[in-house]
Parts: structure tokens; C-alpha cells; sequence
């Protein structure tokens, strides 16, 4: 878990985090994003689909010129546990020279996907790549990534609502909420 008096930690048992709680924190975030980029130029790339809920706010929550552009990449592997290997789906339209880029993630778990996306952001130019995630589960980490801007930490549970899907349903759903956890049983 993360030291940062900062972050918000939604604590253990199941995750509820209602629209209120959300656009409070995503309006923080867009404050933090608009303060650290007043150089320009700003660019934000939202990982499709689960990200799309969360960029659409943030984007809306920086009082600052930007441009965004949409990523999308898929994990072999079952519904809750990555296996590691990524493969893109939907490339970048726009180039990424001399711009201070901003990845907007819903959700940071393994962070296999956070690491590929990173090393393949970097091979292209880019002047500075900062993470945005709406979602933390650092018990689950396998690979450390940095996240610059974090909404809340959670719990080892899978979560869905606002853009986070359970089998591409509940996506519209307005908050973050939970099934139960997917940690091993113990004993
Ligand atoms: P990672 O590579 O960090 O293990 O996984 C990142 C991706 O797995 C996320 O972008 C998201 O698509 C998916 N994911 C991880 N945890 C959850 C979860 O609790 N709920 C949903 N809906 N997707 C998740």
C-alpha cells in the first residue's frame, strides 16, 4: 500500500465508490494534470474501452489546451489474471514528438499492461509520459509502474462501473463497484 497521504484508499471488503466520490477526485486529478503541464503541449491517451468513462471527465477537468488520442491493446490471458503478453489493437493516429503525454488508464492491477504501453509510448518520442490511473490494486502488482496521478487505491477485488466492465456489461454503470474478492481463499 501506498504511503502518500494523498491517495485515497477505499480499505478492505467490497469497493463502492458513488458518482459523487468520483467527480470530486477525477476534478483533483484534472487541477493536479492542468498545474504540472502549464508548459504545454499537453496530450492525453486514453486506453480504450475501460478508460473511456474516465478520460471523457478528466479531459473536462483540465483548464488547459490539450489534444487527446485513444490506445487500445488486449491481454492473453482469463478475465481476472493477466498472463503478461499484450498485443495492440488500435494504434495511436497522432505522433507523440516534443509533446508531454499523459496515459489515462482505468486500472492498474499486474501492471503488465501499464509497463508494455510505457515502453511502447517511449519509442516514440514523446518529451515527458506520465500515468493517470482511476484505479490502484498494488497488493496485486507484479511489475512496479509509476502512476503520477491516482484516484483511489482498492483491495484485491474485481471491480466494474464507470467504464470498467464485467464481460463488455455495466460499463454505463455511473460508480465503481465490486464482486467479491479474487485473492485465493485462505486455508
Ligand atoms: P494489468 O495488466 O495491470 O494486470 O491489467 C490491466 C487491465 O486489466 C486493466 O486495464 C483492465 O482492463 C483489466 N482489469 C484489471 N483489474 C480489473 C478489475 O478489477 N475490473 C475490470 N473490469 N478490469 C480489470
Amino acid at each position: 500500500m501506498s504511503d502518500d497521504p494523498s491517495v485515497f484508499r477505499t480499505g478492505p471488503g467490497p469497493v463502492q465508490i458513488d458518482a459523487e466520490r468520483l467527480a470530486a477526485r477525477v476534478a483533483e486529478l484534472g487541477r493536479a494534470i492542468a498545474r504540472d503541464h502549464a508548459d504545454g503541449p499537453l496530450h492525453l491517451i486514453c486506453v480504450l474501452n475501460g478508460a473511456f468513462l474516465f478520460m471523457a471527465d478528466l479531459v473536462r477537468a483540465i483548464d488547459l489546451p490539450l489534444t487527446v488520442d485513444f490506445i487500445s491493446v488486449a491481454s492473453y490471458g482469463s478475465r481476472t489474471e493477466s498472463s503478461g503478453e499484450v498485443r495492440l489493437v488500435k494504434d495511436l493516429d497522432q505522433s507523440l514528438k516534443g509533446k508531454h503525454v499523459v496515459l489515462v488508464e482505468d486500472i492498474v492491477d499486474t501492471g503488465l499492461t501499464m509497463r508494455y504501453l510505457l515502453g511502447y509510448l517511449e519509442g516514440r518520442g514523446p518529451r515527458s509520459v506520465k500515468v493517470a490511473a482511476l484505479l490502484s490494486k498494488p497488493s496485486r502488482r507484479v511489475v512496479e509502474v509509476p502512476v503520477h496521478y491516482l484516484g483511489f487505491e482498492i483491495d484485491d477485488a474485481f471491480v466494474y462501473g464507470y467504464g470498467l466492465d464485467v464481460d463488455h456489461h455495466y460499463r454505463n454503470l455511473p460508480f465503481v463497484t465490486s464482486m467479491a474478492s479474487t485473492a485465493e481463499p485462505e486455508g
